[in-house]
């Protein structure tokens, strides 16, 4: 057990705040977005600036404990155990540059999506972001990064130009294609197992307008419209990045009023084109007559609110898979299982056009270069109590059996529990990785959510 006296010198050093299990916001810190999560770290550092990560990073150091970076703490539960670790959480790294001539955005680490991507569509720029505004920019880069336009432009990792971060030895330094290029390569794609990020620069893509939007149909014709959807998938350019999802909303706020408390099967999709060549690219869909359906030319700031993500903390659990087809037997396998005859309680099930970039290495990529499979899947259920998270737990256990036959992977960072990451990796990939980490971290002192150990 570790003394809080043991970080009264880090304290005394840092600009930043040091919360410990002894302070009153010792609860209210250590709290992460999923509510059914208990992170209970040495101590939490909250550095205002890189200095204070750089004592942060010494003092765990120097006194024997591990470091695990964060910046929203949406993939909290990875971590698994924190004990005699430091977590050091850069939510108050906030600077936004955003250079609209260059195309080029550079953000402290701790900046979410929802601060950068609606001030970049006031300049008719996009960036590379997911379903919901309120994911940190920094763990989804280092993770992938599986967005909206995804199948035209790749996984965020590898629209990531330069990273500043403070390594195992103190040193704050700048890595990108030409300095340090290993450990550049390492970053994206190796999360936070080589040093504390402070800040990230990217590439953003010039789009005035798209068209985009739901179709929202009723939850009885979840067959059908599934069944409609992965046939045309197969058929889409890259310039479509389309989803569907089995959608049981809660009555709650945060839900939009037509939809609040109901559930449908639903299809998304971003465009990158114009309407009338996105509306016959979307047709087999479109005749089975949507309940509602929202499709428009939009500014890209409406691809922040799209998915309607959850925007507060709640409790959850998950399952996730990357599956290489989903043929009409296995709809029928996954609508049994989850569907609405199945009497399923899980809030999400959601399927993930892949393909076109995803599946392309781009010159200088890193370590995360590209998405195995057709389709990403991940599920979601929200309990409400002890009870309820045992019946949604059956439900994403039926839902794996569903489509095990088709799994060809898992990405990292829809993978929420703790899990080894070489699962994550081609074994070359991998063992690149661990000399990468041996050259520059070979005590291990950071911790990953998703854990990448030395070369031996
Ligand atoms: C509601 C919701 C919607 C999502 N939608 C998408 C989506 O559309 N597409 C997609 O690809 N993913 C999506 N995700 C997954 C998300 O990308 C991962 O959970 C990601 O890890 C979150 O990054 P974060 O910085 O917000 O979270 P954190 O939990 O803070 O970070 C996750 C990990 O990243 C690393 N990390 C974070 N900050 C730093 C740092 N400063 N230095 C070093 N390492 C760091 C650490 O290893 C950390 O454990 C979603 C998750 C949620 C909960």
């Amino acid at each position: 057990m570790l003394t809080t006296t043991l970080f009264e010198p880090l304290a005394a050093q840092m600009g930043g705040r040091v919360v410990t299990p002894s302070d009153p916001d010792w609860d209210a810190t250590r709290q992460v977005f999923n509510l059914a999560m208990d992170l209970r770290p040495a101590a939490v550092a909250l550095p205002h600036d890189v200095r204070d990560v750089v004592a942060a990073v010494d003092h765990a150091r120097v006194n024997g404990l591990r470091v695990a970076p964060q910046a929203t703490g949406h993939n909290a539960d990875a971590h698994g155990a924190l004990d005699e670790t430091l977590l050091v959480d850069v939510r108050e790294l906030q600077e936004v540059s955003i250079d609209a001539g260059a195309r080029r955005v550079r953000v402290g680490a701790g900046v979410k999506w929802g601060r950068v991507a609606p001030q970049l569509s006031e300049h008719g720029l996009a960036a590379l972001h997911g379903s919901s505004p309120d994911v940190g920019v920094a763990g989804y880069s280092l993770g992938g990064g599986m967005g909206w336009l995804g199948r035209k432009h790749g996984l965020q990792a590898n629209s990531v130009t330069a990273i500043e971060l403070v390594t195992a030895d103190g040193r704050a330094t700048r890595v990108d294609a030409e300095h340090e290029p290993d450990l550049f390569w390492a970053l994206r794609g190796g999360n936070g197992n080589f040093g504390v990020v402070t800040a990230i620069e990217f590439a953003v893509y010039p789009v005035e307008e798209l068209y985009a939007g739901v179709m929202f149909f009723p939850f009885e014709r979840a067959s059908e419209v599934l069944q409609a959807w992965t046939a045309l998938v197969t058929t889409l350019p890259d310039e479509m990045m389309s989803w569907a999802s089995l959608l049981q909303f809660p009555d709650a706020p945060f839900v939009p009023e037509p939809v609040r408390g109901g559930s449908f099967a639903v299809v998304y999709g971003a465009f990158l084109g114009g309407e009338a060549e996105g509306r016959s690219l979307l047709r087999p869909v479109r005749e089975l007559s949507p309940a509602m359906d929202t499709f428009a030319m939009v500014a890209p700031a409406a691809l922040g609110e799209m998915a309607m993500d959850p925007p507060d903390p709640l409790p959850f659990v998950t399952t996730t898979a990357l599956l290489g087809e989903l043929p009409p037997t296995g709809v029928d396998d996954l609508v049994a299982a989850v569907g609405p005859e199945s009497g399923s309680n899980l809030a999400m099930v959601e399927l993930r056009q892949l393909g076109g970039a995803f599946g392309r290495r781009a010159p200088g990529a890193g370590a995360r270069a590209t998405l195995p499979g057709t389709l990403s899947l991940i599920s979601l259920g929200v309990p409400e109590d002890s009870e309820s998270e045992a019946t949604a737990r059956g439900y994403l256990e039926s839902l794996d059996r569903a489509v095990d036959r088709y799994r060809v992977g898992d990405y990292a960072n829809f993978v929420m529990e703790p899990t080894d990451a070489s699962r994550f990796f081609d074994a070359e990939t991998w063992a690149r990785l661990r000399r990468v980490k041996a050259l520059y971290d070979p005590s291990d002192l950071f911790k990953g959510n998703h854990h990448i150990p030395p070369a031996d």
